[in-house]
C-alpha cells in the first residue's frame, strides 16, 4: 500500500483551509460502482465541486491511498446530524472505492454480477484502510477501541453527527464479507502493535 499525495487544491474545501483538532477517523465507501480513486480525484479537483471533500480515497484495484486533503484540514465528508453537530469538525474522512461489478438499484441497495470479484475489491480496500487507520491513530495519538474514535458514516448518523448514509456496512453486508465496524476497530488495534 502506497500513500500518493493528490491534494484537491482546486476544491473549495481545500481552498478554505480550515483546520480541526483530529479526535477520530470516519470510514466511508463511495456509494457508486467506481473502483478507481483517480476518477474521484479528477472530478473532485474542481472549483465547481463545492459540496464535498474528503481526506483520502482508497483505490479498489491497487489498495493504494490517494491523500486528497492534509489530514488536519476540516473535510466535508459526512454532512451533519439532526442536532446540527458534525463529525467534519472532529474526524478525518476516508472513502473506500467500490467494485465495478455492483449496480445500485436505489439508496444503498445493489445487485452484483460477480460476488467473488466484488469481495476481492472490498477485501483490498478494507485491508488498506486497516493499515492507514493504524498509522493515523499513531500520528494523532488515538485509541482505536475508544468509543467514538473510529466510526463509520452509518455509525456517525446513529450518533447524530452525520447525514443519513449506510456506508460502508451496506457494502460489506450485501456482499457477505463478514466485516463489521467492531472487527475493523479490533484489526486497527492489532495493526498498531
Ligand atoms: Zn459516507
Amino acid at each position: 500500500m502506497e500513500i500518493i499525495e493528490s491534494f484537491l487544491s482546486k476544491n473549495p474545501c481545500y481552498k478554505k483551509g480550515q483546520k480541526i483538532k483530529v479526535k477520530g477517523l470516519m470510514l466511508h465507501s463511495v456509494g457508486c460502482n467506481q473502483p478507481s480513486a483517480m476518477k474521484f480525484v479528477d472530478s473532485w479537483n474542481n472549483p465547481a465541486h463545492n459540496q464535498s471533500c474528503v481526506h483520502a480515497f482508497i483505490d479498489g484495484n491497487t489498495g493504494d491511498v490517494y491523500q486528497t486533503l492534509p489530514w488536519e484540514y476540516r473535510g466535508w465528508h459526512c454532512g451533519k446530524g439532526s442536532t446540527g453537530k458534525s463529525a467534519n469538525d472532529t474526524h478525518i474522512g476516508v472513502e473506500m472505492c467500490e467494485p465495478a461489478c455492483i449496480h445500485y438499484t436505489g439508496g444503498s441497495t445493489f445487485t452484483c454480477t460477480d460476488e467473488a470479484a466484488a469481495r476481492e475489491v472490498v477485501t483490498r480496500t478494507y485491508d488498506s484502510a486497516v493499515i492507514l487507520f493504524a498509522a493515523l491513530c499513531k500520528v494523532f495519538g488515538l485509541n482505536p477501541l475508544e468509543d467514538g474514535v473510529i466510526i463509520s458514516h452509518r455509525e456517525g448518523h446513529m450518533r447524530n453527527i452525520a447525514s443519513d448514509h449506510q456506508d460502508p456496512e451496506h457494502l460489506w453486508n450485501q456482499l457477505h464479507t463478514g466485516y463489521t465496524m467492531d472487527g475493523f476497530r479490533r484489526a486497527v488495534s492489532e495493526a498498531m502493535k
